[in-house]
């Protein structure tokens, strides 16, 4: 059986409500997927939960919804932010994918000592993560930030909001995570993960000296950014988040 074609789109859903597709949606809906009048697709615009609506405009760079019912409440993921340093293109866009589809929050690629100075672009890496809402099934889609610099973010920081500091120099330590336990460490939480030249040092010590950073090790191994990011994601959200 096909799966039910899922969109985000950037305006609001709710009963009775019309839902204009901007030209990228619509070549893609009527052009690539041949749906015509009367078919259903799933939509979820991030704030109000995914409906069935049905086509009711379908012309080449132009279309238009109807709502019809809402199928799934608002699902939003546990207030866990990623910070990662952005590597090579593939690599990061994969870093987005799999931060939307794990469970992130909010996305915010950081500029360390040793990043590669490739120039991020926030909107291609929002689209990417859209692009995963839509396939993954959820209704939430994390916002991906400008890229800032390391030193600034955590100037401004919120120590409130705990730091997971994924740092390759405790690579073969016992793993924290088996300490984090949902009664007491419940609340808002950041997963930091460095470029393919780690952390400095100068950065390592500023972290380890912040009382809202925990520093923690990823296991035996030495990890690329991007099987680091998963990996971390996946075990904050076992021991922490809304896999429990
Ligand atoms: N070039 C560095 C490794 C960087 S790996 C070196 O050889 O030491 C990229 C990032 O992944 C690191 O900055 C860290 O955030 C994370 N990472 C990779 N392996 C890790 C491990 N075993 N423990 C903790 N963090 C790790």
């Amino acid at each position: 059986m096909a799966s039910t074609i899922r969109l985000h789109v950037a305006h609001p859903l709710g009963a009775g409500q019309t839902v204009p597709l901007d030209a990228g949606q619509a070549h893609y809906l009527f052009g690539v997927m041949r749906k015509g009048v009367g078919e259903i697709v799933e939509v979820f615009d991030g704030v109000s939960g995914t409906w069935l609506a049905e086509v009711v405009e379908a012309r080449k760079k132009v279309g238009v919804l109807a709502c019809r019912e809402q199928i799934a409440p608002q699902r939003d993921p546990p207030d866990l932010w990623l910070l990662f340093a952005p590597i090579k293109k593939v690599r990061t866009d994969f870093i987005v994918e799999k931060a939307a589809e794990l469970g992130a929050k909010r996305i915010v690629p950081v500029l360390t000592d040793f990043t590669n100075s490739e120039r991020v672009r926030a909107d291609r890496l929002q689209a990417h993560a859209v692009e995963a809402a839509e396939q993954c099934g959820g209704n939430y889609v994390p916002e991906v930030t400008e890229a800032a610099k390391l030193d600034r973010v955590l100037a401004d920081w919120d120590p409130a909001r705990r730091i997971l500091f994924c740092d390759e120099s405790a690579v073969g330590e016992a793993s924290d995570f088996r300490r984090l336990s949902p009664g007491s460490e419940a609340g808002p939480w950041a997963i930091l993960i460095g470029p393919e030249g780690g952390f400095s040092e100068a950065e390592r010590a500023r972290l380890l000296g912040l009382d809202h950073a925990h520093p923690v090790s990823l296991g035996p191994r030495i990890l690329r950014a991007d099987t680091a990011a998963v990996a971390a994601l996946t075990l904050w959200q076992a021991a922490l988040g809304d896999w429990v």
